[in-house]
């Protein structure tokens, strides 16, 4: 489906091109799907059990917004943008408009058809910058701030090194993975969990999770084919 491999290998992928940004979005909505239980079971433990349901909801309606067949973004951004709206509209809990914050930031910055490793690391950082702005919450809070932040400067890390989008998200997947590991013996600083004080120790937290599963359907669309 990526059609923008091109440079130092046949196997390299290094632009994400508008199929295969709706083909991160249709894998995220399915991941989400395939975790809520999941997702339901960490937000039970230190929330209030609608993680999975809010995700698999707000999927949802982004895949109807998205999947008509009128619907023909230009760029990139637009796409992302759309994603990001639907999702601040149809998502009650606090991940709706903190996830549709992060996908409106992308889509600001993604002004192109095709968008490069460079493009996406600022654009990433974007991400993380308004997630930041909107929850306040920085590392070590316990909240998905925890994965984002070194999944965005694993990815980061990976094109500087000259590795392609595959290779960057899938450091960015082990970042996140880790991260969201990580916050299993912090006690929450912000969000609904904060409210159980001590009481949040030992529970991972259900965004940071989420997040990892973000990157996980970026690295599973981005794997070199053909
Ligand atoms: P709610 O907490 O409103 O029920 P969700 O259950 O959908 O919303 O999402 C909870 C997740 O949102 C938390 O696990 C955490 O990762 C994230 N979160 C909550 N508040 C903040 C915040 N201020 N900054 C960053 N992330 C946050
Ligand atoms: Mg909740």
């Amino acid at each position: 489906m990526n059609t923008g491999s091109h440079g130092a290998g046949a196997d390299r992928v290094d632009t994400l091109d508008i199929p295969t940004t709706r083909a991160w979005i249709d894998a995220v909505a399915r991941a989400v799907t395939a975790h809520r239980d999941e997702l339901t079971e960490l937000d039970a433990a230190i929330g209030d059990a609608d993680h999975g349901a809010n995700l698999q909801r707000g999927f949802a309606a982004v895949e109807t917004a998205i999947g008509g067949l009128g619907y023909a973004p230009e760029t990139v951004g637009q796409l992302l943008g759309k994603v990001g709206m639907t999702l601040i509209s149809k998502v009650g809990g606090a991940s709706g408009p903190l996830y549709g914050s992060a996908f409106r930031a992308l889509g600001r910055q993604l002004t192109t058809p095709e968008a490069d490793g460079h493009q996406l690391t600022l654009a990433l950082q974007a991400g993380l910058d308004a997630v930041r702005a909107l929850g306040g919450a920085t590392t070590g809070d316990k909240t998905m701030v925890d994965a984002l932040a070194p999944a965005v400067a694993a990815f980061g890390e990976a094109i500087t090194a000259g590795g392609d989008l595959g290779a960057a998200a899938h450091a960015a997947v082990d970042a996140a993975e880790a991260g969201a590991r990580a916050t299993t013996p912090l006690q929450a600083r912000k969000g609904r969990a904060s409210y159980l004080g001590e009481r949040s120790i030992g529970h991972q937290d259900p965004g940071a999770t989420s997040t990892a599963l973000i990157f996980a359907a970026l690295a599973e669309v981005l794997q070199p084919h053909g």
